[in-house]
């Protein structure tokens, strides 16, 4: 099978590829269906103060309920939906539900929703965060917008005055996955970023590799530096805890807390993890 390429030259497809392009055909068609019959679903991932025990976060993470498949997971779907353009739709309704259900938590807990890069290309970006603020009346601070490396570096005037807007009706961004790969820390000042959440990566190695450990506390004196808030993501186990800690990296996101959960297993988390001081630390 050939196609014409971008240049009208003949582009050869392997079946491989040809498998991948259906691969991608059907899950775009299914996750247009997806949408209307409300087959996507929010998880919540706790991100905790690991001094005090409490959550001070959840982080949203879109789940599809898919009729047949079971439950899929967006590294599946998400990359389909940002090359098709309907993560717009998708990132809308997340907002929109993740809003509505932040409003029953406890006051103290904020809400962390994803900001895929095309979101920034909308000219109602604004407008959609705004309404999803209103219309739940959630506290704009109690919402934090993740955002990627790659929606900075474009660092356009239009992206400037976008994270401008969003910082100005009082939400809070987060810089997501940060891996010292494109931008330094110290280019974060021209932002209006308040979090760093290191990326999974760094928590992996950060036992094993000295590397890994010299870079996690070059970020973290680099972010007291610079007064931003910074999270460690993809926390497994004790001994990468008490590394974190002895970094002073104190916010904690990872399965040795909890893995994402679906909204009707929440209320015992945010129950036993109140933010009441702990018995021991009262007496
Ligand atoms: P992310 O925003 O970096 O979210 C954190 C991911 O790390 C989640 O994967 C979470 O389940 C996983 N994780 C957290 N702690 C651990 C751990 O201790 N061990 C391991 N192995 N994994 C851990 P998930 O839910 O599969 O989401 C993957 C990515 O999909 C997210 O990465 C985000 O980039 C994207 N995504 C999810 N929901 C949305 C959304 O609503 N909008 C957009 N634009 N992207 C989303
Ligand atoms: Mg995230
Ligand atoms: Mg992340
Ligand atoms: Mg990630």
């Amino acid at each position: 099978e050939a196609k014409l390429g971008a240049r009208g030259t003949a582009v050869r497809y392997s079946p491989k590829m040809q498998d991948a392009l259906l691969e991608k055909r059907a899950i775009e068609e299914e996750l247009r269906e997806a949408l209307v019959k409300d087959e996507l679903a929010l998880f919540y991932q706790p991100i905790v103060d690991s001094r005090r025990g409490a959550i001070v976060a959840m982080e949203a993470l879109v789940r599809w309920r898919h009729p047949e498949r079971g439950i899929i997971s967006p590294g599946v779907f998400i990359p389909v939906a940002e090359q098709t353009g309907l993560i717009v739709e998708i990132g809308a309704w997340v907002l929109r539900r993740a809003c509505e259900d932040a409003v029953a938590w406890p006051r103290h807990v904020r809400v962390a929703v994803n900001l895929a890069p095309k979101q920034f290309h909308q000219a109602d970006l604004i407008d959609t965060i705004a309404t999803a603020l209103d219309d739940s009346g959630l506290d704009p601070d109690r919402l934090e917008l993740e955002i990627t490396e790659s929606t900075l570096i474009s660092n356009t005037d239009d992206i400037q005055a976008k994270l401008a807007k969003i910082d100005a009706l009082g939400a809070r961004l987060s810089l997501d996955d940060f891996e010292t790969g494109y931008s330094s820390l110290s280019y974060l000042n021209r932002f209006p970023v308040k979090k760093v959440k290191i990326d999974q990566a760094f928590s992996r190695q950060a036992i094993e590799s000295p590397k890994t450990q010299a870079i996690i506390s070059a970020i973290s004196a680099l972010a007291k530096d610079l007064n931003l808030d910074l999270v460690a993501e993809g926390v497994e186990t004790q001994a990468q805890l008490g590394f974190m800690a002895s970094k002073n990296i104190f916010l904690i996101q990872g399965y040795l807390y909890s893995k994402p959960r679906p909204i009707e297993e929440l209320a015992p988390l945010l129950e036993c993890w109140s933010d009441a001081p702990r018995l021991e630390s009262a007496a």
